[in-house]
């Protein structure tokens, strides 16, 4: 099974003409509730890719986290150790412009208080296939997630975006680093994606950084840098397409399917997520993948 350590968060999105200035009101043209986060997207889109997955974090007392909570569970995503908790559930403010550029603020919410792990969520953990991690939670126990998975023998896959410093006893207990572009260059200070690979690896074992529609870039310890393409497509919303990308990766892992089918599966699935619109929802389901995949 999979199990995710993350974050939920309600995304609040309005779209504007043009995005206001400081002390202006402007009339948005509509609105949107999108549930999110980077965590509950990984798991959904396991779910969907046909893993079977389970949702450590936590929402928060309001309607949003009812809402958050019954995403999940209707993409059968086992939500039983996700704390409901006093308080605002996370959300993201978002203003997306008529040239398609957005300002966000995320407010932590519930997921800030996720500070450690209870002896249910180390059980749960340790009986995984893989942990699946990001950093929209606390970083000390995002760590502790790692350790635990680590000595409990469970692969480790974390999602370093939103992308910050991480300290060494991270990278020590990742197997699976997945980097876009922009995260692999902030993490290194390398521009070029083959040297930012390279770099990483000098800290983790296995590295995809992953490059839009350029596919993705794999790297392990004391083998070639293998490139997969992504599937042509017409891209028409490409949010969440890494947590596409990394859900779909970690079903194929965890079915013990050889690296390069796993890359080339995750690319399609990313890919059919980015032709519709919208976060969860636009995630594909497994047989639709094989299908794009002629498998
Ligand atoms: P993120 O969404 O985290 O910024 P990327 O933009 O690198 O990450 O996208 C993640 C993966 O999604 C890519 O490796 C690729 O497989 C797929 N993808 C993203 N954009 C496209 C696109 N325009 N066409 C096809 N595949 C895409």
């Amino acid at each position: 099974s999979i199990v995710v350590l993350g974050s939920t968060n309600m995304d609040l999105v309005a779209y504007v003409a043009k995005a206001p200035a400081r002390g202006e009101t402007v009339t948005g043209r509509s609105f949107r509730t999108i549930p999110g986060g980077k965590g509950a997207n990984q798991a959904v889109a396991a779910a969907r890719a046909g893993g079977e997955v389970a949702m450590i974090g936590a929402v928060g007392s309001d309607d949003f986290g009812y809402r958050l909570r019954d995403t999940l569970e209707h993409c059968s995503v086992d939500t039983d150790l996700l704390r409901t908790v006093e308080g605002p559930s996370g959300t993201a403010h978002i203003v997306v412009d008529d040239e398609g550029g957005n300002a966000i603020v995320v407010v932590p919410g519930a997921n800030g208080t996720v500070t450690s792990l209870s002896h249910g969520d180390e059980a749960l953990i340790a009986n995984a296939d893989l942990l699946l991690l990001q950093l929209e939670l606390p970083l000390s126990v995002v760590v502790d997630g790692a350790a635990h998975a680590r000595r409990s023998g469970v692969r480790t896959v974390l999602t370093p975006a939103p992308v910050q410093p991480l300290p060494p006893e991270l990278f020590d207990v990742t197997d699976l680093l997945v980097p876009n572009e922009h995260e692999a260059t902030a993490l290194t200070g390398r521009a070029d994606p083959h040297a930012a690979a390279l770099a990483l690896l000098e800290v983790v074992p296995e590295v995809v950084v992953t490059l839009g529609a350029a596919g993705c870039l794999y790297a392990a310890r004391g083998a070639d840098l293998l490139a997969v393409p992504a599937p042509q497509v017409r891209a028409v919303d490409t949010t969440a397409a890494g947590d596409t990308f990394v859900g779909a990766l970690a079903v194929a892992l965890g079915e013990g399917r050889p690296v390069p089918e796993a890359l080339a599966w995750a690319g399609t699935a990313a890919a059919l997520s980015v032709r519709r619109e919208g976060a969860s929802t636009s995630m594909p389901y497994r047989t639709e993948i094989d299908t794009a995949l002629g498998t």
